[in-house]
């Protein structure tokens, strides 16, 4: 018995069909003006199929909390300068009321309306069963393509799956597809590089990953808590205090030897903001690498040399999790330094695939962010995925075959 993804192959003849098409138009947002508009641009291939196939789109997103205005407005006019031909119109009126109804049922082929911010109703976090049927009234089918949402329990995500046919659009069809092949057959050897702040939420895709990969590199605050919980000495440096038990779990992890620490860091006060700074090599016993207020603010050179190497030999990249502390300079280094290598390996040699939002930042800054192979649009939805769970996005999108 094997699982298998819906996708938009599955759905048959869409003409006429109104479609409820879950995106993650999430921008960052600096007051109206959109920042970054990535998220609205990996949507746009799965809502121009739909619109090809002669379908009527019902386009629905959130907005995070506190964002800017707390509507769609932005995203939807980026949308519509980007899509180009007829733009899609912003629809005001509450769901639930009988006018929206009438709206969509209404819509000609081909035409594009979006719901207003989706967290505005209470019923949608709570994941209310009585929303999402209402939700689900206005279309006949349901396309999710919101990978970045999957792993929230939301009503726009999970329960209205239970009131249309669904299945994944073309982005969240990718996702899976390349995260599953990293999973369960990747191209050996693998090496997976992770970091950044969160080891309770990391631990468990440290864990599965290492069962497949050759090595898994650790830095920045994964590594410190590592060491905190190990005995040395980090001085002011950023852990994860309550992870105790879960880096235990790690410790015995790495008498297996797949799970690697940095040989090497650099540590300064972070009040100094990047003024002095020093090299400390790290010990296999425990030891003090410094002493408040000094902090181990980034992977050093011989660390950078070794990950480097090890990145060489691999046929796979994994990557989430700055290696040190991204927003001062020069502790940005260990984490632009090793993206480089990735983004010089990937497209050819090794596949690559690098995700969260950090890291993106930290990709970026190399300005060679087109060669990695597979960029994740969704952070937690992706460690969520790697680190084994059922995404409750996912779930309804399988339909068990033969
Ligand atoms: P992502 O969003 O890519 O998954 P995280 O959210 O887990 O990454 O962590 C990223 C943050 O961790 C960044 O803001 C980075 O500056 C910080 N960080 C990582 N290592 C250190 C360190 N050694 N000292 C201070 N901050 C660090
Ligand atoms: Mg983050």
């Amino acid at each position: 018995m094997s699982m298998q993804l819906r996708t938009l192959a599955h759905l048959g003849d869409s003409r006429g069909k109104r479609v409820l098409l879950r995106v993650d138009w999430n921008v960052p947002m600096e007051r109206s003006r959109i920042v970054d508009d990535t998220k609205i641009r990996l949507s746009l291939p799965t809502l121009a199929a739909l619109r090809a196939s002669g379908a009527a789109v019902i386009v629905v997103s959130h907005l995070r909390e506190g964002a800017t205005g707390d509507t769609l407005a932005p995203a939807v006019r980026a949308a519509g300068r980007l899509l180009g031909g007829r733009r899609p119109t912003l629809v005001r009126t509450a769901v639930g009321s009988p006018t929206l109804l009438r709206v969509c049922r209404a819509l000609r082929p081909g035409a594009v309306l979006v719901l207003e911010n989706i967290r505005r109703y209470p019923g949608e976090e709570r994941n209310e069963r009585a929303f999402a049927r209402t939700l689900a009234a206005l279309a006949d089918v349901y396309v999710n393509d919101a990978f970045a949402a999957c792993h929230r329990r939301h009503a726009s995500v999970a329960a209205v799956a239970d009131y249309l046919p669904a299945v994944a659009g073309l982005l969240l069809q990718r996702e899976v597809e390349v995260l599953q092949r990293v999973l369960e057959q990747p191209a050996h050897p693998m090496i997976a590089l992770m970091g950044g702040a969160k080891i309770a939420t990391k631990a468990p895709v440290i864990d599965r990953l290492r069962r497949s990969a050759s090595a898994v590199l650790l830095g920045g605050g994964l590594a410190n808590t590592v060491w905190a919980v190990r005995g040395y000495g980090i001085g002011a440096s950023l852990v994860d205090s309550d992870a105790a038990p879960v880096v235990r779990q790690l410790l015995r992890a790495r008498r297996h030897g797949a799970v690697r620490m940095p040989v090497d860091v650099v540590v300064g006060d972070p009040s100094a903001r990047g003024r002095g700074h020093r090299v400390v090599p790290v010990g296999p016993r425990p030891h003090v690498i410094c002493e408040r207020p000094e902090a181990v603010l980034d992977i050093g050179p011989a660390t950078i040399r070794a990950y480097s190497a090890e990145l060489r030999t691999a046929a796979t990249m994994v990557w989430n999790g700055p290696m040190g502390w991204l927003e001062c300079s020069p502790f940005h280094y260990g984490s632009v330094m090793l993206a480089r290598v990735i983004a010089s390996r990937a497209s050819g040699r090794a596949f690559g695939v690098v995700g969260g939002g950090e890291t993106l930042a930290a990709l970026q800054q190399t300005q060679m962010a087109q060669y990695i192979d597979h960029v994740s649009s969704g952070g937690g939805a992706m460690l969520a995925f790697l680190g084994g769970e059922a995404l409750p996005g996912l779930l309804p999108l399988y339909r068990t075959g033969a």
